[in-house]
This record gives C-alpha cells, sequence and structure tokens, in this order.
C-alpha cells in the first residue's frame, strides 16, 4: 500500500516535469519558416501546449527553442564576404530588449521567444577577421606580396606523399567514349577553361579520395550520365597539403596564415587568380599537385559558419583543432596531364548513378 502511493507519487512528479519541460510548440509561431524550423527541431507529444494550447504542435523544450533562436536568426542572417562570412544577427541573455526591426507576424514571435528564454536580438557587428581582415589573406591579393606569402606556404604546410596503393577517383559527366582511359585525363586545351588551380597554360587534373566531393564538385544531377574513374599513382607522389591546420604560436586571427588559406579556399571565382598562382609556384617548387579542402567543405560536414567562441575562431583553440581539421574535405589536383604521362593510372571505370539526395536547410528572416 505504502509503496503504490509511493509510485504514484512518483509518476505524477515525472507528469509534471515532462508538462512544464515543453515550453512551446511549433503551433506558437504564425512566420511560416520559423513555424517549420520549430516543427523540425520539435518533439512529438498530444500534450495541450502550455502557450497557445494546441495538441498538435510539436513541443519545444528550452533547449530545443534556442537551437530555433540560432538557427532562424543567427543561421538564417549569415552574409557572405568577398572572403568569409558571419551573421547579421545574434542573441544573449545580456540583452533582453530586441533591437531588431521586425514586421509582424515575426515580431510577436520573436517577443515569445525573448520571453521564454530571457534573450534579446540584435545586429551583429563581425570581427573584422571573419570578414576577410586578415594580413596574409590581404597579401596574397595585393599582386605585389603574393608572391612571399605563397613561398610560406612551402615551408609551413606539410607534403603529404601519394602511394601507389592510394586511390582517387574523377568523375566525367557524358563522356564520347567511358571505356577509354585517357577521358579521364586533364582536359585538351582547348576545353581546360579557367580553373581554380589551372588554365590552358598550367594544365591539371582534378580528382578525390571521396567521390562524394567530386559530385558536389562536379554539381551533377540525377539525369547526367556519370562515369568514375579510379586512379593509382604510379610513383610516390610529393603534394602540397593546403588542408592541414597550422599551429602559429603567438598570432592572432587577424595575422594567421591558416586562417587566410582557410578562406581563400572557401571563397568563389574571384579568388581563382590567387589559388592559380599557388599552383604555378607548387609545380615549379617541384610538387607533383596540390591536396586542397574543397569548396564545399562546410556543406559537406552540414556546417553553414565559421564556428567562434567569444569571436575566437575555433581554428586557433587547441581543443577543437583536430576537429576543425578533420573538416576539410579533401581534393586533389595533380599538375599537367598525368594519365598521358602516366603518373597515374586508370585502374577502373564504373558508371555511376545518383540515387537519392537529402537537403538540409533552416529559413531566416528577410529584413530585421
Ligand atoms: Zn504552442
Amino acid at each position: 500500500m505504502k509503496c503504490s502511493f509511493l509510485w504514484k507519487l512518483i509518476r505524477n512528479r515525472i507528469r509534471l516535469a515532462s508538462r512544464s519541460r515543453y515550453l512551446a510548440c511549433s503551433d506558437c509561431f504564425a512566420d511560416q519558416g520559423l513555424h517549420l524550423d520549430a516543427k523540425r527541431l520539435g518533439i512529438e507529444s498530444s500534450k495541450d501546449c502550455s502557450q497557445c494550447s494546441s495538441p498538435y504542435g510539436r513541443k519545444l523544450t528550452k533547449q530545443k527553442l534556442l537551437m530555433l533562436a540560432k538557427d532562424y536568426f543567427e543561421t538564417g542572417s549569415i552574409r557572405r564576404y568577398k572572403y568569409g562570412f558571419a551573421p547579421a544577427v545574434v542573441f544573449n541573455e545580456y540583452n533582453e530588449r530586441t533591437s531588431l526591426n521586425l514586421s509582424p507576424p515575426l515580431s510577436k514571435d520573436t517577443e515569445l521567444l525573448c520571453r521564454l528564454l530571457g534573450i534579446g536580438f540584435f545586429h551583429y557587428g563581425p570581427r573584422a577577421w571573419m570578414t576577410g581582415n586578415i594580413k596574409p589573406l590581404k597579401d596574397l591579393q595585393d599582386e605585389s606580396t603574393r608572391l612571399t606569402v605563397i613561398r610560406r606556404l612551402f615551408s609551413d604546410y606539410p607534403k603529404k606523399l601519394f602511394q601507389p596503393e592510394n586511390v582517387f577517383y574523377r568523375l566525367r559527366k557524358s563522356p564520347s567514349d567511358p571505356t577509354q582511359p585517357s577521358e579521364y585525363d586533364t582536359a585538351p586545351e582547348e576545353k581546360s577553361g579557367t580553373q581554380r588551380l589551372s588554365n590552358a597554360e598550367y594544365p591539371a587534373l582534378y580528382a578525390s579520395e571521396d567521390i562524394t566531393v567530386c559530385i558536389h564538385e562536379c554539381r551533377l544531377s540525377a539525369e547526367d550520365e556519370i562515369y568514375v574513374a579510379t586512379l593509382v599513382p604510379t610513383r610516390s607522389l610529393n603534394m602540397l597539403d593546403l588542408t592541414a591546420l597550422i599551429t602559429e604560436k603567438g598570432v592572432t586571427e587577424f595575422d594567421s596564415l591558416d586562417l587566410a588559406i582557410h578562406l581563400l579556399f572557401l571563397a568563389g571565382k574571384h579568388s581563382y587568380p590567387i589559388t592559380r598562382d599557388i599552383a604555378k609556384q607548387a609545380a615549379q617548387e617541384g610538387y607533383d599537385g596540390i591536396v586542397y579542402p574543397s569548396y564545399f567543405s562546410l556543406l559537406y560536414h552540414g556546417e553553414r559558419s565559421l564556428l567562434t567562441t567569444y569571436g575566437l575562431s575555433h581554428r586557433r583553440i587547441p581543443y577543437f583543432q583536430q576537429i576543425e581539421e578533420k573538416k576539410s574535405a579533401s581534393n586533389v589536383v595533380v599538375f599537367g596531364r598525368p594519365i598521358a604521362e602516366k603518373t597515374l593510372e586508370v585502374n577502373c571505370i564504373n558508371r555511376l548513378v545518383i540515387g537519392q539526395v537529402t537537403y538540409d536547410y533552416c529559413f531566416g528572416p528577410v529584413d530585421y
């Protein structure tokens, strides 16, 4: 008898605790993007919401509401700069008043978020390094100082040796004869174009150790006729490894060569003259090629921004460095026409069929 009373008491406590841990639900939010983000993050529960009484909305704990605020406002307001990117809106618990200029219904939704979490949203002035204000990066953009920085890469970045047991993949969209190994070599001069690390004058073959990186890089779609060649080196290849995270003692973000190279390879086509000069110099230094971080590195790992703690880059904090280094989705470029030159050998050709593509996304505000 005593035992069953105790059990009832415990059960009631658990019920009360679980009811109160849901602070809101997806139906509390009228802005469609915020509502859908809340639905994605929320938990299925038939309990009535303590805010809007809906039994249908997916329920949100304090932790889930914080994730919602971060996804919708911080990630959803990320702006790209020429080099780097940063959110335009952030929040914290020290600013309980929101200083954004929002229109209904988002203004009302935001009031609810602030009240439940004890936070305020405000416009963020990013630290200048996040928007490319890094000395070595500026020196790379200036043709008169570029070569000095490039020379540092050969002393500060490690070499990586690719041996005949290493394998990489090269994708081709609709080659005229997919059975021919020569189809997977560097494009012929008239078709080579101007790319990240090559042009007609300095040709190079692009490949990756990871097939999904190749698919991202080739911007393929389901209707494409795709073939993949498995390539192996015929001798030891001496590669410059720009995917490495280099630790620099006594250097701030503003002087960091590591961050300069990180942002350089996340930038678009305007960065190609710099990266092509790096490739040209590396070839002259006797390297066979470069291992470099893919433009899609962040997307590949489901990340949307540069990770920081109190404005410090995680790449500069020893605790995070190993994790950060592993996030580089690596690409390989081998100089010249390595299949014709017999530096690389095609040891297998397959057809590749894309079965399913999934997208991860969140919403954000338009005006604030
Ligand atoms: Zn609700």
